[in-house]
């Protein structure tokens, strides 16, 4: 039979555990696979018996489909597949052309049926769709063998009420839940490695996201703020279009230099950052900052020191990092294609007035202290006034 369309099962995974809220999830994730299908022509998704089915046109690249639809959050796993009317000749037929092919592209020699009944009134029982599918497969092919316990291709047959399928691979999506379904949280991007990876882990629980960074402009030069808007569209691919408001830190790393102890300029410069983060949250409708902070990584990471910089603020912090070793942010940021973009050297703020001894175990009253001889509120909102913001679009 001349195939007209390519077709994927499309399953979501803890979306299926969701109760009540079932429908809901899934009428988002159907939203966000359309979205990010929209480029292409001739695709169609839809919800069928618990299952998503994208349906695209034969002349549309297979490859480049499953790509997009592997970035959305929520999807559990994707599988190219066949179908045909629900009887055992048909599905007999379409099991023989589909590992026709698979002897043809992948040189296939060994193959194994598992078959599966959702449509419980179906005549033939699951064991004996089994055997039959192999038989009829062992008959139209006659290179194959069957092979029950290291098969070069699993062949799986899931009869439905009308329509069966037939597939082989389930292609890993990252799980999650879809996108918008967590309230939105104001993401602390720098150019490093970890708070892109970080904004990637809160988005997965579907948290929409809008970002702040903070530059010290001319300190820091125009092409390290190139590199973190880079940084923000890869993330993007995954979250969607959001707002980067880009800030001047150097009005106040400045004044903290010139009237507060040296040892203290970091964690002072972080307790800003994480006021300013919130005064921008609080104007966009964010519930939550995120960091990229990882406990002990820094001196301003350790635990003493994350207690003072939490107390700048009342929102609650998501670090998704915090107990994670380097290495695994580091595989991760592979993983999603930001780390490339990370390690090219570009100064950022937070080195520009690196004092020689960071204090390690800041005491907040001490902090407060130094706080004191500054107008703090004038210069948070200074820097709030003198905002730019960037829409941030998907590589
Ligand atoms: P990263 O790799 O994300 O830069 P890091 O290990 O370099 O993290 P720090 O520089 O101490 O750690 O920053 C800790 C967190 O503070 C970052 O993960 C990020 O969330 C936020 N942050 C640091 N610098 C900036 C900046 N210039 N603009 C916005 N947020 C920043
Ligand atoms: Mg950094």
């Amino acid at each position: 039979m001349e195939r007209t369309e390519h077709i994927f099962i499309v399953r979501c995974g803890e979306v299926a555990l969701k109760g009540m809220n079932k429908p809901y999830f899934e009428r988002m994730l159907v939203e966000r696979i359309k979205k990010l299908l929209r480029k292409f022509d001739g695709v169609s998704v839809k919800r069928h018996e618990g299952l998503i089915f994208v349906r695209a046109d034969i002349n549309l690249d297979k490859q480049a489909i499953i790509k997009e639809i592997s970035k959305v959050f929520g999807v559990a796993s994707i599988s190219p597949a066949i179908e045909c009317d629900s009887t055992m000749e048909a599905i007999g037929e379409a099991a023989v052309e589909y590992m026709m092919e698979a002897i043809e592209e992948r040189g296939v020699k060994t193959f194994k049926v598992e078959a599966k009944r959702a449509d419980k009134t179906f005549p033939v029982k699951s064991p004996d769709i089994g055997r039959r599918i192999g038989a009829a497969v062992l008959k139209g092919c006659k290179v194959l063998k069957v092979d029950v316990h290291h098969p070069d291709c699993l062949l799986f047959v899931d009869v439905r009420k009308d329509t069966s399928y037939i597939y082989q691979d389930k292609i890993a999506g990252f799980g999650g839940l879809p996108l918008g379904t967590n309230g939105k949280g104001m993401t602390l991007l720098s150019g490093g490695i970890d708070s892109p990876v970080a904004t990637w882990m809160m988005a997965k629980r579907g948290m929409l996201i809008e970002a702040v960074h903070f530059h010290s402009y001319p300190y820091t030069s125009q092409r390290a703020q190139e590199k973190v808007e880079e940084l923000a569209s890869q993330v993007a691919t995954y979250c969607g279009r959001f707002k980067l408001h880009v800030i001047n830190l150097l009005p106040i790393q400045e004044q903290i230099v010139t009237n507060c102890p040296e040892e203290e300029t970091t964690i002072l410069v972080r307790r800003f950052m994480m006021r300013i983060a919130e005064r921008l949250a609080k104007d966009t409708g964010c519930t939550m900052l995120i960091t990229g902070e990882n406990l002990g990584q820094v001196a301003s990471q350790t635990a003493e020191a994350l207690v003072v910089t939490d107390a700048s603020v009342s929102m609650p912090v998501m670090r998704p990092l915090i107990a994670m070793d380097k290495v695994d942010i580091m595989d991760k940021a592979q993983e999603i294609g930001t780390f490339e973009t990370s390690i090219q050297p570009y100064e950022d703020c937070c080195t520009v007035f690196l004092p020689k001894h960071p204090v390690t175990k800041p005491k907040l009253e001490k902090i407060l202290h130094s706080e004191s001889k500054l107008d703090c509120e004038a210069l948070i909102q200074a820097a709030v006034d003198s905002q730019e913001i960037i829409t941030i679009y998907p590589q």
